[in-house]
């Protein structure tokens, strides 16, 4: 089974949660926005109660070493509530600028908020992107038929998780996404690790990139 996770918003969090990864040798893709991270970590919001801050431009590099980055947009707007040439900016910056900050390709696109119209997502179709997520949970345990609409399995601290999980085994992929800030405890921490490590120990267990899962024929 094709096993997918993505992270959104790069922040510090990130630094213990791809610790966490590299331990379990699980693969995750992290969606930026690039104009959103000053040099130095900034605080960005509240959340529950903990501050989430964002990381530093300077070390995005190093924080993501060996994981896949995908693009969030530029600042993070709602695309759909703005003029299509300013959407497309922030589409198009946001990939150019993640494209030179890590020196890859960057293929994956996230909706902020996991909204789009028609419009939005053939912009980021044009922009050369692969796929784009939602937010949205497939009922069918995961969407991939049209990839600039992609609908993942659900969210990681859904209820049901493993129950979308296994609603999602026929389909052969199970994709999951969320930010790291959203742990904000110590037993959410070693809850999500034994997720992990139940997920690594499945039969057939392969770690992917979202853009893998459209390359030649979808699941
Ligand atoms: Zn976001």
């Amino acid at each position: 089974m094709k096993l997918v996770q993505c992270w959104d918003d790069g922040v510090s969090s990130d630094v213990r949660l791809v610790s966490l990864l590299r331990r379990h040798g699980a693969r995750a893709t992290f969606n930026l926005n690039a104009g959103l991270h000053a040099r130095e970590r900034q605080f960005g919001w509240h959340h529950l109660g903990t501050e989430v801050w964002r990381l530093g431009r300077d070390e995005l590099r190093e924080v993501y070493r060996g994981f896949s980055v995908a693009n969030h947009t530029l600042t993070h707007p709602h695309l759909e509530q703005m003029p299509i040439e300013a959407a497309t900016r922030e589409i198009r910056e946001g990939r150019a600028q993640l494209q030179e900050l890590f020196d890859q390709p960057v293929r994956g696109f996230v909706y902020p908020f996991g909204t789009f119209n028609d419009a939005v997502a053939q912009a980021v179709r044009d922009a050369g992107h692969a796929c784009a997520r939602s937010t949205h949970s497939a009922p069918a345990g995961v969407d991939t038929i049209d990839a600039m609409a992609a609908a993942p399995s659900c969210h990681f601290l859904a209820p049901d998780f493993w129950q979308r999980f296994d609603r999602a085994r026929p389909t052969g992929v199970f994709w999951f996404w969320g930010h790291s800030h959203e742990l904000v405890d110590e037993a959410m921490w070693t809850a999500f690790e034994a997720s992990l490590a139940r997920l690594c120990a499945e039969p057939g267990a392969q770690w992917c990139d979202p853009t893998e899962l459209f390359d030649g024929d979808s699941p």
